[in-house]
């Protein structure tokens, strides 16, 4: 009898345990400043991680372009979970000193497509995203990562860092399949219309590529497979870093593609808990054919 209660006491506790946690991870959004248009795609960003009834996300928008910095001091300690839709002007010391200090204590970060421009003369930054682009970044930040016998490898060629060619749909080719962010993802899946990011160079440190696409020569790409999906572990905090997501004015193509969404989504869970609850939905895209969602 006594043991009978019990059981049911704790269950209700797990269960309401369970039912807090659901829609309770609190995500922040930083943005305004990007050379793309932040003021699109933060709100779809917003939508589509709320979405899922896991996150709830609030977005701390930065001075423009020439503003005062020092009074950028968005409270990163109060979520779980930092996505950088950023890429401009340096922040505040201060500021800069916070985030580090945030996911080296176990925080979550998230780089999406030109975050990974920003910030290049920030070490622990570059060492959080792992690879990054332009900011006249070359092989005095690091290596490419290169695709030789089946992984990715450090390669320390001189060379630029950060390209694209133009813009087409592509093929991404899973390169982890028990990562809990890709597990149960088809193997290969075509991405909508998007920028292909190549030749991202940095630190490269503690990377774990996901998923890369190969960037053709007919596209003006490398002729390698870049690697788009990655995750770095930083100190105690895990950086779920997605190159996808260009976005032209107020088209959103590439964001709205499904693997995008749903490789967010289970990217942001798994750097706020280091696991991913959320099913694979029907419309995931398949090898041959795109899926956007409105
Ligand atoms: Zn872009």
């Amino acid at each position: 009898m006594i043991t009978f209660s019990l059981r049911s006491v704790l269950a209700a506790m797990l269960f309401l345990a369970g039912f807090i946690h659901a829609a309770s991870i609190p995500v922040l959004i930083v943005d305004g400043q990007n050379n793309h248009d932040w003021k699109s795609t933060t709100p779809h960003l917003q939508k589509v991680l709320e979405q899922t009834g896991l996150f709830k996300v609030e977005v701390a928008t930065s001075p423009a372009k020439g503003g005062d910095m020092s009074a950028f001091k968005p409270a990163f300690g109060r979520y779980r979970v930092i996505l950088s839709n950023y890429n401009g002007e340096p922040w505040s010391k201060e500021t800069r000193e916070a985030l580090v200090r945030f996911v080296r204590e176990g925080g979550g970060f998230v780089s999406v497509h030109a975050a990974n421009n920003a910030f290049p003369e920030w070490p622990e930054y570059n060492e959080m995203i792992g690879l990054g682009g332009w900011g006249d970044r070359n092989e005095k930040w690091g290596p490419y990562l290169r695709f030789r016998n089946g992984r990715f490898v450090p390669d320390p060629s001189p060379g630029r860092g950060g390209s694209h060619g133009s813009q087409h749909g592509f093929v991404l080719d899973t390169r982890d399949t028990e990562h809990p962010i890709m597990k149960g993802l088809p193997s290969r899946w075509m991405h909508a219309k998007d920028e292909l990011y190549d030749r991202l160079r940095g630190p490269a440190k503690h990377v774990t590529v996901l998923a890369s696409a190969l960037s053709t020569r007919e596209t003006n790409g490398s002729g390698e497979h870049e690697p788009l999906l990655m995750t770095i572990a930083f100190g105690a905090g895990r950086v779920f870093h997605t190159a996808l997501g260009h976005n032209n004015g107020s088209d959103l193509t590439s964001q709205r593609c499904v693997g995008f969404i749903v490789t967010l989504q289970r990217g942001v869970e798994w750097a706020a808990q280091g696991k991913v609850t959320q099913k694979v939905p029907p419309d995931f895209p398949s090898a041959e054919k795109a899926s956007l969602r409105e």
